[in-house]
């Protein structure tokens, strides 16, 4: 009877969504019967507010193209009263009155703001990135915009990239739960509810792999490496139900992606049945034009033939498609196809019966409220990753005295990292401020800048771009050290809050010297030099350099940037409120040279250092540094500390369409509860194409108390062996298996089993 009942639950579940498409359908289809050439064009033109807000002027006469339903579509707007004005013209003035909708780069949190998205992959806790995506779309909503430019999934091995910070690191694996996380964040159930707002999975494709590292930069690769290493968490983003897609700026297969038929239609919706919309990058469509592709009539056709729906600021649809359907090198269909699309995101957002929903700014106390900051405080301490810990430097004790030294000590403006609501930028408190609350009269904290963030001038242009001064000091170098060294001789202990700024990270900020710049660099070894214990509270976007800290400096502690709450969340974590957990989603490399470094790597023909005689001198190596990572992917260390049981399997081997289980005991073997994460990696020994040397399978974080034990189970089955051949088949193949089981990718338990 219970079987009956679900059965027919699910058919009348299956009947009300057909019958919901069938609403829309008929809706869309009447609407469009209304609609002229040039409004169906208007319906795939994205534009900056333009006008309609002042200052933001990139866009030109978008009131005035609202009104002649010329515009689908508005990004970068943060008021809702700009946004409810913009509507206004859309719904009230326009002849269809088809309402638009207002994207936002809405990455890590909006108002209140989360760590960057990759120190939020260094949690590995699902539930908690979701519920970072579900806060940032209920803020957002609330201020009109029903639109997020995120998540951003694309894998990235180049720590030079400064976009490295927007995503979620090396792995394919680890990568699709956090992309189909985030999605189900922002998008929940449906799309009935306020607060849930579109996703948009970027960017498509392969936009991780630049070249060198450097931005906007040709990629290629093996399209046996695409579906098995980079295609990943774009699919499970899509699988997920993300509504809408965006292109990369970069190359596939010698196409730009935006152009790229096989990527936007065969790949994207006819393997993966992809039925949202897709939308350029910001003026992708024109810079095909550069990429050598043609003129703008050229490429735009090419772009709306390929698959690609909305065109991000560059006006190429509106500007030439209309020409081309004359001269016959587009079909109507392909213009009705796009147009449909987005006037079925519009349909399912419920713009149709309500354009006001999100901006009639009735929602103002959802944002910003005591609670979510302090979610987004949890997340920063689960997000930070302690690299180093001598001598148990950390966790600091709450008496005595504190020097905090370092131009990243009291700046506000560098504690939210890279896509940042810019007018909140010298809202939250620095590190000192956060201190000094924490502390109250318990610790004395003498403070020195000590350094400039840095002697370039070439950052100091890119923040300044981007509202963030670097606020250079005037003092020289030898003055700012000078009084750094004095307040480090009257104080217990050395905290150097030192790193990257904000905007050494993130779009178009790519670096060749990843390391601590310079100034700084100088300082931290004044510092040591003293003989106190120095902890270093190291501000990163991306993995950096750490060879001489790693040496030197007793106690390291990576906290990304942190989002509005960091101060606090770094407070928590040095006096030890809260153990720190995070584990590595990118290796560090010992130098920049290794780049790209990741640890699913291939094995070479040539063995490695200590084996056959023969090949000692010719080995896949470098003369001057091993294969190894300073930390490999998967580090991260605790207050306390964890010891692994050997591995036990169910069996030794299993049929397809069966599965084993391996199992560890796990046991905090130190004096702090802690949380763990488990790790579970395999290696395919014998494959009909050459297999990684580890490949991520499945993770736990757990909770230990002190002196507690727990067991953990991980189940394998087929599935998680398949991968891509040569022929782009997807399958597992038979054969011998190594199974690895740790705290980090590097030390780990091993055993073996073989899929029959
Ligand atoms: C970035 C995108 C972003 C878009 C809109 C582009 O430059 O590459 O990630 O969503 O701008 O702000």
């Amino acid at each position: 009877r219970l079987l009956l009942l679900l059965a027919s639950s699910l058919l009348f579940n299956a009947a009300i969504a057909q019958n919901q498409q069938q609403q829309m359908k008929t809706f869309v289809d009447g609407l469009m019967k209304k609609m002229t050439l040039e409004e169906k064009l208007g319906q795939l033109n994205l534009l900056t507010s333009g006008e309609v807000v002042t200052g933001s002027a990139v866009s030109t006469g978008v009131e005035s193209k609202i009104k002649a339903g010329q515009v689908g579509a508005l990004l970068n707007m943060t008021k809702v009263d700009d946004i409810r004005k913009a509507q206004q013209i859309a719904v009230e003035q326009s002849r269809l009155k088809i309402p638009l909708l207002f994207g936002l780069d809405v990455v890590h949190g909006y108002k209140t703001t989360f760590p960057i998205p990759l120190a939020l992959s260094c949690s590995w806790d699902m539930n908690m990135i979701e519920r970072s995506a579900r806060v940032a779309a209920i803020e957002a909503s609330a201020d009109g915009i029903n639109w997020t430019f995120s998540p951003m999934v694309d894998i990235a091995r180049d720590a030079r990239w400064g976009r490295i910070a927007e995503g979620s690191g090396e792995d394919p694996y680890l990568g699709s739960q956090i992309a189909a996380a985030m999605v189900r964040g922002y998008q929940g159930n449906n799309f009935s509810e306020n607060s849930n707002i579109l996703a948009c999975v970027k960017h498509f494709a392969l936009y991780g792999a630049a070249e060198a590292g450097r931005d906007y930069n040709t990629t290629d690769m093996s399209r046996v490496r695409m579906y098995n290493e980079y295609f990943p968490p774009y699919k499970a983003a899509i699988d997920a139900g993300a509504a809408t897609v965006m292109t990369s700026f970069n190359e596939v297969d010698g196409i730009p992606a935006t152009g790229n038929k096989w990527l936007m239609t065969e790949v994207l919706r006819k393997q993966w049945g992809f039925s949202g919309f897709v939308v350029t990058d910001y003026t992708a469509i024109n810079e095909m034009m550069a990429h050598g592709l043609g003129d703008l009539q050229t490429v735009s056709t090419l772009a709306l033939k390929a698959g690609t729906d909305m065109d991000m600021v560059g006006e190429g649809f509106t500007g030439t498609i209309a020409k081309s359907l004359k001269e016959g090198k587009i079909d109507l269909n392909t213009i009705n196809t796009a147009c449909r699309r987005i006037l079925e995101a519009k349909y399912k957002l419920g713009l149709f019966s309500d354009p006001y929903r999100n901006c009639k700014g009735d929602r103002k106390a959802e944002i910003y409220t005591p609670e979510k900051r302090m979610e987004a405080r949890k997340a920063a301490t689960e997000s930070f990753v302690l690299l180093k810990n001598q001598q148990q430097v950390l966790p600091l004790k709450k008496q005595g005295s504190i020097a905090l030294i370092g131009p990243l000590a009291n700046s506000r403006v560098n504690m939210t990292g890279t896509w940042s609501v810019s007018a909140e930028l010298t809202k939250h408190p620095s590190l000192l401020e956060a201190l000094q609350t924490e502390v109250g009269n318990q610790v004395t904290i003498n403070y020195a800048k000590g350094a400039n963030l840095t002697a370039d001038s070439m950052l100091e242009i890119n923040s300044t771009m981007f509202g963030r001064s670097l606020n250079r000091d005037a003092h020289t170098a030898a003055q700012l050290q000078k009084e750094a060294l004095e307040i480090a001789a009257k104080s217990d202990i050395i905290v150097a809050a030192l790193g990257e700024a904000s905007e050494m990270s993130g779009e178009c900020a790519s670096r060749t010297d990843i390391g601590i710049p310079d100034t700084q660099k100088e300082l931290l070894a004044a510092l040591v030099a003293t003989g106190k214990p120095v902890v270093l509270v190291l501000f990163a976007g991306r993995p950096m350099t750490l060879g001489w800290e790693n040496e030197h400096v007793p106690a390291i502690l990576n906290v990304w940037f942190g989002g509005c709450e960091a101060g606090a969340a770094i407070a928590d974590v040095l006096f030890g409120d809260v153990n720190p957990s995070g584990k590595l989603t990118t290796s560090f490399p010992q130098n920049v040279g290794q780049l790209p470094l990741y640890y699913s790597q291939k094995n070479t023909g040539r063995p490695l250092a200590g084996d056959d005689k023969w090949f000692t001198k010719f080995r896949s190596n470098y003369l001057d540094v091993s294969n190894d990572p300073l930390y490999p992917f998967g580090y991260g260390l605790s207050y306390t500390t964890f010891s692994y049981s050997d591995i036990q399997l169910s069996a030794t081997q299993f049929k397809p369409g069966g599965s084993i289980s391996a199992t560890v005991t796990v046991t905090n073997t130190g004096k702090y509860d802690g949380v763990e994460v488990v790790q579970l990696y395999t290696r395919d020994m014998v494959g009909s194409i050459a297999r990684p040397v580890k490949e991520l399978k499945g993770f736990q974080r757990i909770a230990l108390k002190a002196g507690e034990s727990k067991q953990v189970t991980f189940t394998i089955t087929e599935n998680d062996l398949k991968f891509f051949n040569s022929e782009l088949k997807y399958a597992a193949e038979p054969g011998e298996f190594k199974l690895f089981i740790g705290g980090n990718s590097r030390d780990v338990k091993e055993t073996g089993f073989s899929l029959l």
